[in-house]
């Protein structure tokens, strides 16, 4: 069995771990905050200490890396042109990560990996026609189409967090105005139910939605209605099997997840949304590993 280090590089958290190449076994998952404002230089440096931890922990011999990183980002040339989040531009990620461990390495979008790794080993494992959120930081979106991650011509599609809801709504860091992203982002919830929860990793929410759920409903019900209208757009398009979401708050449950069903069949086609599943992803924390060791392993390998 050969083994892959997946990292994946979010806004709030760096988590790593070692995947086989079969998606069998996970092993030595570790994380630590990401520290953005610390800078480019810092976070390279942290990506490359906490995926030799990883290494370390696990026990086992690794032969490359694949790292997921907020975009857009170019997957041909391993770098990262632009990340509101991060305050990267022009960052060349992949071969910086890849000459500090001393390993071949792959870059692509963190959500895309996210929902790769549901494809790969989660919540949407064997289905032909994916699409998936993730709720963090930011809001992400992939699309998986028979086991391959849909890239569009210059590795931007999936941005599903930059739909524009309001055309003359609030500014987006992407520079638009309206984007979901700016109303209906995972912090942007929890920052307003309450203060100082967001420090933590994704799950933190989903921690404090497990202590008391009812301080949070009124803001889940409200993200469940906007999601679901972006979502139904999403369905008719994509007409996808599987929609996958992922992040802390999908630990809220049904009460996300029925009135974002009961959204998306008031607005999308009958035969679309009869014939599509809206679920949460099951590899909760490490989607975006498996996704980009998942990556590595296609490219390198071939998956199984
Ligand atoms: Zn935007």
């Amino acid at each position: 069995m050969r083994y892959v280090v997946g990292v994946d590089v979010g806004g709030t958290n760096l988590v790593a771990g070692v995947l086989a190449e079969d998606g069998s076994e996970i092993h030595g998952v570790v994380s630590e905050p990401t520290l953005a404002a610390s800078g480019a230089d810092a976070v390279t440096a942290r990506i490359v200490k906490l995926a030799k931890a990883s290494i370390a922990e696990s026990g086992k011999k690794v032969e490359g890396v694949g790292i997921g990183s907020p975009g857009p980002l170019n997957t041909k040339t391993g770098v990262v042109l632009l990340t509101p989040n991060l305050g990267w531009t022009n960052m060349p990620l992949r071969d910086r990560v890849s000459e500090g461990l001393g390993l071949p390495a792959t870059l692509d979008n963190d959500a895309n990996c996210a929902i790769f790794g549901e494809w790969w080993r989660g919540a949407a494992r064997g289905a032909k026609y994916v699409i998936g959120f993730t709720l963090g930081t930011g809001i992400g979106g992939g699309i998986v189409i028979d086991g391959e991650i849909y890239h569009g011509v210059t590795d931007v599609a999936g941005e599903f967090g930059h739909v524009t809801i309001d055309a003359n709504g609030r500014r987006c860091k992407c520079g638009n105005y309206g984007c979901i992203e700016a109303y209906a982002s995972g912090p942007a919830i929890a920052e307003r139910a309450t203060e100082g929860i967001v420090s933590g990793v994704d799950t933190s929410l989903g921690q404090y939605v497990q202590g008391d759920l009812s301080k949070l409903t009124a803001q889940i019900v409200y993200e469940a209605a906007l999601l679901g209208a972006a979502i139904a757009s999403f369905v008719n398009i994509f007409n996808p099997e599987i929609v996958v979401i992922c992040g802390g708050v999908t630990q809220a449950g049904d009460k996300l997840f029925q009135p974002l069903r009961t959204e998306v069949k008031r607005r999308a086609f009958k035969p679309a949304w009869e014939a599509c599943k809206i679920v949460p992803g099951t590899l909760p924390g490490t989607a975006g590993v498996y996704g980009a060791a998942a990556v590595f392993i296609q490219k390198q390998w071939g998956l199984r």
